[in-house]
């Protein structure tokens, strides 16, 4: 037995998962693998719940990061304004992205564990037109849920033609999204997180008018691999059934998303997104009990992926997690600059909140409680 990855991704494979990706060697343009990758494409559309034809699903070795680099470098042009709304490093860091490739950004922080306010964004929006808005759904850094649904309606009030893109590397598949209903425009993901395959996809979503931006663009995009104009065809005809090359992709990454995106859609989204919201109150109902506190302070901004965590004061991150290695569970460490040692990310994603059976979140809340009194903390 392996110790159990309890980290906000990757995350533990479902077995068929795994299995899969043992797949003999195929051609990437052969019809075999065109069916499947084809298929994987159409089931992103229901995993983001999307039926809208002229949206576009683009899966494309990479990681969540190549997601940045397709809206930084196709959706904006060099001096465009745009807005990136912050809970956390991975906010920054998509503000970091769009700068490199020439976007002017305005950058709205939350406080520490929290979500730039209403208040704020409608401000923002008042004094500039930006061609787009991005927002981070979960950040993996804090455990901090953004409320997408009323971000796009605030947007579209004020500048409907602003495209809205969400962040979803660490919550697609886990959080509540509507991609068609909420009126998104682009989610950028990555397989290794709620989704439950290896990690090495980029995996997103965007749609018409924003494919209609990336093609339609003033000066060509400054990307060759992140240019969506070279992708759009590529997904196009696998979509319908035919092959099509612009560059490899992974056979046996496609086989694992194929099956992994196969169990999550099972019993219906809806009912792994009800699964995840029950694990993790459950979890935070225990951190709870132990006298422990979330990163992300209010109810309506905690997220349903993961729980950062906040230790007792005297413990540190590297005292308590080689303990909880010990005890066959891995957490990560903090990864928030201002309250960096002082917290631990606990990822209740995928497999482990949907098969109870494997008890791998009671194995990680005995394994908190033990550790932390071995710390010489009393719950
Ligand atoms: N965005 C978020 C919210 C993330 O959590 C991560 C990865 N932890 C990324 C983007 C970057 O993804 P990757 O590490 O797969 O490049």
């Amino acid at each position: 037995p392996h110790p159990t990855l309890l980290i906000p991704g990757p995350i533990e494979f479902d077995d068929a998962v795994l299995q899969s990706m043992s797949h003999y060697s195929e051609s990437h343009v052969g019809a075999g693998f065109v069916k499947i990758f084809g298929e994987t494409l159409s089931l992103l559309r229901q995993v983001v719940r999307s039926t809208d034809p002229n949206a576009q699903p683009y899966i494309i070795n990479g990681s969540g990061t190549l997601g940045w680099d397709l809206v930084a470098a196709n959706l904006v042009e060099a001096g465009e304004d745009v807005l990136v709304l912050s809970s956390g490093y991975f906010g920054d860091r998509f503000a970091d992205c769009l700068t490199q490739y020439g976007a002017k950004v305005t950058k709205l922080d939350g406080p520490v564990g929290g979500v730039p306010s209403p208040a704020e964004i409608e401000k923002a929006l008042s004094e500039k037109k930006f061609k787009l808005v991005t927002a981070t759904h979960v950040d993996t850094s804090t455990g901090v849920l953004f409320d997408l649904k009323t971000l796009v309606q605030s947007v579209k009030k004020v500048s409907p033609d602003t495209l809205v893109i969400a962040d979803g590397v660490c919550s697609v598949a886990c959080e509540e999204l509507a991609f068609d209903d909420w009126g998104l425009d682009g989610v950028i993901t990555a397989g290794q997180k709620a989704i439950g395959a290896p990690a090495g996809l980029s995996i997103s979503f965007f749609s018409g008018r924003a494919v209609d931006v990336a093609h339609n663009r003033k000066i060509p995009a400054a990307a060759y691999f992140a240019n969506m104009k070279n992708w759009t065809p590529i997904m196009k005809n696998y979509e319908a059934g035919k092959p099509s090359y612009f560059s490899t992709p992974s056979p046996q990454l496609i086989h694992a998303l194929n099956t992994a995106f196969k169990q999550l859609l099972a019993n219906g989204i809806e009912q792994r997104i009800a699964k995840h919201v029950e694990v993790s109150d459950y979890v935070k109902k225990s951190i709870g009990d132990l006298g422990l506190k979330p990163v992300a302070s209010r109810k309506e901004d905690q997220s349903h992926a993961m729980t950062a965590i906040y230790l007792p004061d005297g413990v540190g991150a590297t005292d308590v997690l080689p303990k909880l290695l010990s005890k066959g569970v891995i957490f990560a460490a903090g990864l928030h600059a201002t309250i960096g040692p002082k917290y631990i990310r606990f990822g209740h994603m995928g497999i482990s909140a949907v098969n109870s059976n494997r008890g791998d979140i009671d194995k990680a809340l005995n394994a908190l409680k033990e550790s932390l009194s071995e710390c010489g903390y009393k719950a």
